[in-house]
């Protein structure tokens, strides 16, 4: 059993039972974890409170060096970490090949930012007088993570909020701990004890228990908007500072100028990567009516070349899907859409040959609209439903046609076009011709529904230092406006 990671210890706390963690590639028990207990979680914040008050007094440039060292411990275990990844979120081994190095560079990049400055000089009303933006850490960073991208997600907030001189607790999802705990025990060892802890167990019961702390002040949590609409109402009393990066129902729209075979690729990929679990996962797909039977019949063509199979298997372009609750909750999606007059083009179906393992096959449904819960909700897994569009202008009102705003892409070789798209577009992220990549310094996060935070980039540093604004006046001779008014 992998234990849980409070005041620099592994430790069962005290929790009486336990949770499985699942292959979702094979349905078999990987290890399990501690169920984790309200005690335990007050205890970690008492363990986190105590670092505290020495970390944010660590020099930057010592946490620095940690941070740096850290990543070069994770790169040292590379191989460990990716397998364990692909064994407990089912991914292929080139995405968590990936995920591997956004987690060593998001530490390095974080370290460096620390330590570039803590705030900024403002020009005084007076020269007698210096005027001071102080960037300081907020304290306690409760960070809640979900199973999509474990690492990821994780490394985009505690990086920042360690940096920043925060202590923190990582809350992963019961469903993929292993991983984030692996790295507690072979790569975060030189930090002082307190200042990394790690509660496992279920939302309700480790995690509202943070959020209702009163000595944790900031909420860092990756999810569903179910949870971050809960988490927001249960923080809201205390004004605490809410990180929430929620869910998405991302466009992707096909101008009429794009080439079909490189649209299909970089379609598939927006729409497939991770089986579409993806919080950015192309969820909608706009065509022009035009050439709309042309790309289509490009993406048939491609989408169903690819291969399905467990994520440890180097051959393997799509894995499974987490968990028989969000496949159900997928099917479903199908099913609805199906019976509202959509068409199957290819996939529909749990692959027969696969009798083991969250598996489906990529799907593609054409005859689209949105009464289907396929267009209006977040459907989470390997679907790709084709809509048509009239003109560029009714393109971008349909990507706009949504409660969500996280992500929308283009493929287009029309500049006018690109622009119009990215000044019209309500999202947090605008791609063109190059879905989902990501900088290390440029803001990731959503619009609407999909929550207001911003991870990466100055703006990830940010979220975790409070602004103080110190006024000084160097000379001590009374002003002249103060009391008794009216002597002058
Ligand atoms: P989830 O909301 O079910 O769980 C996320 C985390 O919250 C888990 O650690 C869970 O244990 C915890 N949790 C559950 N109930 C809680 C409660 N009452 N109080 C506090 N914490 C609680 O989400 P999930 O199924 O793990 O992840 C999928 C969702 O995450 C999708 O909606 C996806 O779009 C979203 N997501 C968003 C982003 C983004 O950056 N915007 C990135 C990845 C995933």
């Amino acid at each position: 059993m992998a234990l849980q990671f409070i005041d620099g210890k592994f430790t069962r706390g005290n929790a009486t039972e336990e949770i499985e963690v699942i292959n979702p590639a094979t349905e078999g028990v990987i290890d399990s974890v501690p169920r984790g207990t309200t005690e335990d979680a007050m205890r970690t914040v008492e363990a986190a409170k105590i670092a505290f008050s020495t970390w944010r007094r660590t020099s930057a440039n010592v946490r620095a060096t940690l941070m740096h060292e850290a990543a070069a411990k994770m790169r040292a275990h590379k191989e460990q970490i990716i397998h364990l990844l692909t064994l407990e979120e089912g991914k292929p081994i080139p995405e968590n090949e990936e995920e591997f190095e956004w987690l060593c560079n998001t530490f390095d990049y974080y370290a460096e930012l620390g330590r570039h400055e803590r705030g900024r000089v403002l020009p005084s009303g007076e020269h007698t007088q210096l005027n001071l933006v102080i960037k300081e850490p907020y304290g306690v960073v409760a960070c809640i993570i979900p199973w999509n991208y474990p690492l990821l997600l994780m490394a985009w907030k505690v990086a920042p909020a360690l940096a920043a001189g925060n202590t923190v607790i990582i809350k992963p999802s019961e469903i993929t701990p292993l991983s984030t705990l692996y790295l507690a025990e072979h790569c975060w060892n030189d930090f002082p004890p307190g200042v990394i802890n790690i509660l496992v167990g279920y939302g309700k019961e480790v995690a509202e228990p943070l959020v209702t702390h009163r000595d944790v002040p900031v909420i860092a949590f990756t999810g569903s908007l179910a949870t971050g609409q809960r988490i927001a109402s249960l923080a809201a009393p205390m004004m605490k500072k809410l990180h929430l990066e929620l869910g998405g129902k991302d466009a992707f729209v096909v101008a009429d100028d794009a080439d079909p075979e490189m649209t299909a690729r970089a379609l598939a990929y927006a729409a497939l990567t991770n089986a579409g679990q993806v919080c950015t996962s192309t969820e909608r797909v706009y065509l022009p009516e035009r050439r709309a039977a042309e790309f289509t019949e490009a993406l048939v063509a491609h989408v169903s070349s690819l291969r399905i199979g467990p994520g440890v298997e180097p051959s393997t372009d799509m894995g499974p899907m987490i968990g028989a609750t969000y496949r159900d909750k997928f099917e479903t999606h199908i099913a609805d859409a199906v019976r509202r007059g959509a068409k199957v083009l290819c996939g529909g179906r749990r692959p027969p040959h696969m009798t083991k393992g969250f598996f489906y096959e990529p799907t593609i449904l054409t005859d689209v609209d949105k009464s289907m819960l396929i267009v209006s909700e977040e459907t989470f897994g390997p679907a790709i439903p084709l809509m048509r569009y009239s003109s560029f202008e009714d393109a971008i009102a349909k990507t706009n046609d949504s409660e969500y705003g996280l992500g929308a892409c283009l493929v287009t070789s029309d500049p006018l076009k690109a622009k119009l798209f990215f000044e019209e577009v309500k999202a947090g992220t605008v791609w063109i011709n190059d879905p989902l990549t990501d900088n290390y310094a440029g803001p990731f996060g959503g619009m609407k529904l999909s929550g207001g935070a911003r991870e990466l980039g100055q703006e990830g540093l940010d979220t975790f230092r409070d602004t103080k604004h110190v006024h000084w006046e160097f000379s001590t001779t009374a002003k002249s406006w103060w009391y008794p008014y009216g002597s002058n």
